[in-house]
């Protein structure tokens, strides 16, 4: 179907409006072999989304894109609450505020010769990752709505890291707008066990090696240098956020039918911010969001405490936690005026260009750290946001490499075991308790990380800083 596309430049597509078509424009950023490869729902999706009411500028999509439920993964759609514009749990997604935080350490590869084994099993056997997997703090109902107010700040006071890692995390690791009433018992009692997990599949825990440097500046700004090990946490809000999601888009779908919003998919369940069923679906997906922070900040403080054990000077200071599947309220530039837009980004980072004030003051001068996921056998990028960020997508990036291959085709292409030997072969090691998981997330199953990184700086949304190469992998 790429042949409805319309190329505007090298990295950005469109697609023509039909005569008698009613929606708003679309853009697809990526470079040619990057939209060739991609999925035509893809295509049929962000159309959809573009019929959305309230929506302002274009429905997007970055350059990792691929099939989503109801919005594509990788899409971005801002809204004007003033202007009938909408919420929708599937254009934040089932695992809300899944992100990546990256977390330095004072350690060269050589430091760790001989010592990765001991490293793996040690994280391996101190991180909860599965499915269902319970982690060491069982929370009462009463903590658990601490939890989803507070989101990292709880955990930090709880012992799980410092209060100097607040300051590198979105929103200084606490959402504001959290109400834990608009959150279901069920929800609640699905997360009592899982805080401090990594999840399934697509989760992981990495500890990589920095192996090039793309922005010199940049990087001396983020603390990370050639030969660096650095670690990332891949995860979101757990049983929790799924929940929140599976409930919320059945009364998004009422709302719709109330109040005579025609839906271009069933998927695309959705209500006006200013309802009431919008305003409740916020709250909970803001209580989500803490809950991932929190979730990731305690992971953190656990893989110190694994670093601590094996290499006994070692030190991890946070790089930036980033989320790639919110709604966010933020103020943007539009038609030469500045507005209040509700920003969908799902399986998109926010990515604010040099200067703006919610960047920590030592990465201010440079612009926000953005965290692309590669694969486990290929490598992952830290790109930094870029002034015309802005203008291109509300500041908006890409968050992977983005799947190529859905996961029932990726398990009848691979093994488990076969993969992890392979690897192995390449100085990477994996852990994991479920080779079915290893097969889905096979790195051939994903696009190319490289072209993904290099489209997402050419379409003026990020610029590379470094690259990272895995070293040990635990997965979900
Ligand atoms: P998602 O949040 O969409 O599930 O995943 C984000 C990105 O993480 C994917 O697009 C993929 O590129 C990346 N990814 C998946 N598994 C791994 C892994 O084991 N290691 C790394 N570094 N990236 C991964
Ligand atoms: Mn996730
Ligand atoms: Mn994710």
């Amino acid at each position: 179907d790429m042949g409805r596309l319309q190329k505007l430049n090298d990295t950005c597509w469109t697609v023509p409006m039909a005569p008698g078509e009613r929606r708003g424009p679309v853009l697809l950023y990526g470079s040619e072999p990057l939209l060739a490869g991609m999925d035509d729902k893809v295509l049929e999706q962000i159309t959809n989304v573009a019929k959305l009411p309230g929506l302002v500028g274009a429905a997007m999509t970055m350059p990792d894109a691929h099939w989503g439920y109801g919005f594509p993964i990788g899409g971005v759609a801002a809204f004007d609450a003033d202007q009938g514009g909408i919420i929708s749990a599937g254009g934040v997604g089932f695992d809300i505020s899944c992100g990546v935080r990256t977390l330095r350490s004072n350690l060269m590869l050589s430091d760790a010769n001989g010592k990765l084994e001991a490293l793996a099993d040690a994280l391996y056997h101190r991180i909860p990752a599965g499915v269902g997997e319970e982690g060491e703090l069982k929370l009462s109902t009463t903590e658990l709505d601490a939890v989803l107010l507070g989101g990292a700040e709880w955990a930090v006071r709880h012992g799980y890291g410092i209060s100097e890692d607040l300051e590198y995390i979105e929103e200084r690791g606490r959402m504001g707008g959290a109400h834990p009433e608009y959150v279901s018992d069920l929800a609640k009692r699905r997360q009592r066990g899982e805080m401090g997990t990594l999840g399934s599949g697509n989760h992981y825990l990495e500890v990589q090696v920095v192996d090039r440097i793309h922005d010199a500046a940049a990087a001396t700004a983020y603390g990370l240098r050639e030969g660096q090990l650095v670690v990332s946490i891949h995860c979101g809000s757990r049983g929790l956020g799924h929940q929140i999601g599976t409930e919320y888009l059945v009364s998004l779908a009422k709302a719709a039918g109330r109040l005579g919003i025609t839906l271009p998919d069933r998927e695309l369940a959705c209500a006006p911010i200013h309802s009431p069923e919008g305003q409740q679906y916020i709250g909970a997906m803001n209580a989500a969001i803490n809950v991932a922070l929190a979730n990731r900040q305690i992971l953190a403080q656990i893989t110190r405490e694994v670093f601590a054990h094996v290499f006994p000077d070692s030190r991890l200071e946070l790089l930036y936690d980033v989320s790639h599947n919110t709604c966010k309220a933020e103020r943007h530039e539009v038609d030469g005026g500045e507005r209040l837009l509700w920003l969908h980004r799902k399986g998109a980072t926010r990515a604010f260009g040099p200067g703006h004030p919610a960047i920590p003051e030592r990465y201010r001068a440079v612009g926000q750290p953005v965290i692309i996921g590669g694969s486990m056998g290929t490598g992952s990028y830290i790109l930094a946001g870029v002034a015309e960020g802005e203008e291109r997508a509300f500041s908006s990036a890409s968050h992977g490499a983005g799947r190529a291959m859905s996961r029932h085709r990726a398990l009848q292409q691979w093994r488990g075991r076969e993969l992890i030997d392979e690897l192995a072969g390449q100085g990477i090691l994996i852990r994991t308790r479920s080779m079915r998981g290893v097969a889905e997330e096979a790195p051939g199953a994903y696009k190319d990380v490289d072209l993904v990184a290099a489209a997402t700086e050419k379409a003026g949304l990020a610029r590379r800083v470094a690259f990272l190469r895995p070293k040990v992998c635990i997965k979900g």
